[in-house]
């Protein structure tokens, strides 16, 4: 596994911008703020009881820099969506 690339990084930082994400966090008040590499993927189940997880949900993440408070952006708002989405590990449309 590698980092992503300053050009990547600076894409999403980008995109980001463009969308007037630009307030100060949400929890210190701190106005610096880092991307963190890698995109955190939340499990989605329609009901409590699935045993499998239903939908993967990609994000970009971004940490404050003074107290760490974590904000996620999904991927389609920023365009950044790919048309393969990967399908969940147990999906049952994906087993034989
Ligand atoms: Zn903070």
């Amino acid at each position: 596994m590698s980092d992503w690339s300053a050009e990547f990084r600076a894409e999403i930082v980008n995109r980001l911008q463009e969308r007037g994400v630009n307030r100060p966090c949400g929890r210190c008040g701190g106005d610096k703020f880092t991307l963190v590499d890698g995109y955190a993927v939340f499990g989605l189940v329609m009901e409590l009881q699935s045993e499998h997880v239903e939908r993967l949900l990609p994000s970009a993440c971004v940490a404050c820099a003074k107290c760490g408070y974590l904000t996620f952006h999904t991927l389609a708002p920023l365009g950044l969506l790919p048309d393969d989405q990967p399908t969940p590990p147990g999906d049952a449309s994906a087993s034989p």
